[in-house]
């Protein structure tokens, strides 16, 4: 190993370190080296691997605290499995599922950090069984996610979308595109956490009601926010003229928009989810724009990411559907805000003690 001026040697700190890592430059875990030690060849350096494309900003705030970064950001799982061995950390978005196949390869890892929210593209059972911290980035969305919501209501009411695509092909369709507006109507907010605070916040400004139906979230918070907490799913989704989905993925939220409580929903109302795919059962979803029951839906999110199967592409396809590619955190502030958060975190795990 060659000399790494200010190179960042593996120290006491959480996570904890494996067995295999407990000693370096021939001490024991837990002394911070002096200087000369870390030139020695048995000082051992925090490895990083950054797997998915995240801004740069990230890289090079641990570049300057002294970590070695690789960054391959179209790395397939095959190779993964097989490099992952030499690192420390590994760093990823959603592209990259962190399997328990992953985790058992990783043989040093002690860190494993997720730009962004959901955890439910990494196996944090098998991380955590094996002493590995999972840390994500939860804020850096919300702002970004809350604003695609705004414009993706707006466009269901106006049909901008439709508009869009008309004027493209040289018509001048006036008549065609009488809509209708938020003001005065009821948002169905199903998930009062961050996201679902925001996009509440957004919509009071339009002039909305607000009706909340959350599991966990205190009534102070609700108060707080000029808004009516549902004692049920299914009375928020009788008097919703808009309902927005801000769940996580959890057994309790998989499809709890399904065929029963699609049927629930006040007709004519839209449904936006940009939360999980998996959160709605989007063949009944299909059924119910086909129907009329619903007059439309915008999605962010799909079950299978692209849509795969007939009946997903014929509901994105739908004129009464918005959808877009899971862009929810895709704007330049999250990313640079998720790579921020993401090193700060991991420079602050492997600071001695
Ligand atoms: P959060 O944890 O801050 O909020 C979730 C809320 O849901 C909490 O208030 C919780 O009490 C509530 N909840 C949990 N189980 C519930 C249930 N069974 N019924 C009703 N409410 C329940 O999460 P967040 O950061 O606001 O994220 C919300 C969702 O958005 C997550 O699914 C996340 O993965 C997704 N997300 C999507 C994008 C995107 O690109 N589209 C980006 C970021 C986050």
């Amino acid at each position: 190993m060659g000399k790494r001026n200010g190179a960042v040697p593996i120290c006491d700190r959480t996570p904890p370190l494996p067995p295999a890592l407990q000693i370096y430059g021939g001490k024991r875990k837990g002394l911070i080296q002096p200087p000369s030690i870390l030139h020695s060849p048995k000082v051992i350096y925090v490895r990083v691997l950054i797997a998915d494309e995240v801004d740069q900003e990230c890289s090079a705030r641990l570049r300057a605290a002294g970590f070695e970064v690789s960054e391959r950001f179209d790395i397939s799982a095959e190779e993964l499995k097989r490099v992952v061995g030499d690192y420390e950390v590994l760093i990823v978005r959603s592209r990259t599922k962190v399997t328990q196949e992953i985790i058992e390869s990783g043989r040093r890892l002690r860190l494993i950090g997720r730009v962004g929210v959901g955890l439910d593209t990494i196996d944090t059972k098998s991380a955590e069984a094996k002493g590995i911290k999972v840390i994500n980035s939860p804020q850096m969305s919300t702002v970004a996610v809350a604003e695609l919501v705004m414009s993706m209501m707006l466009n269901l009411v106006r049909g901008v979308h439709l508009a869009n695509e008309s004027m493209k092909k040289g018509l001048w369709e006036k008549k065609r595109f009488h809509g209708t507006e938020l003001n005065g109507k009821t948002l169905g907010v199903v998930g009062l956490g961050r996201i679902g605070k925001a996009v509440a916040e957004r919509a009071k400004s339009f002039g909305m009601k607000i009706i909340v139906y959350d599991v966990i979230v205190d009534d102070e918070i609700i108060k707080r926010l000029g808004a009516e907490r549902t004692a049920t799913l299914e009375e928020l989704l009788k008097r919703s003229d808009i309902v927005t989905l801000h769940v996580p993925l959890l057994p309790e939220t998989r499809r709890m928009i399904n065929e029963r409580t699609l049927s629930i929903v006040k007709p004519g109302a839209y449904l936006i989810n940009a939360s999980r795919g998996e959160v709605v059962d989007c063949k009944h979803l299909l059924e119910a724009l086909k129907s009329g029951r619903l007059a439309g839906a915008a999605l962010d999110v799909y079950e299978n990411e692209p849509p795969k199967e007939p009946w997903e592409k014929e509901l994105v396809a739908l004129p009464n559907v918005v959808a877009t590619p899971h862009v929810g955190a895709q704007t330049r502030e999250a990313q640079v805000l998720g790579a921020i958060t993401i090193a700060e975190n991991i420079i602050n795990a492997f600071k001695p003690l």
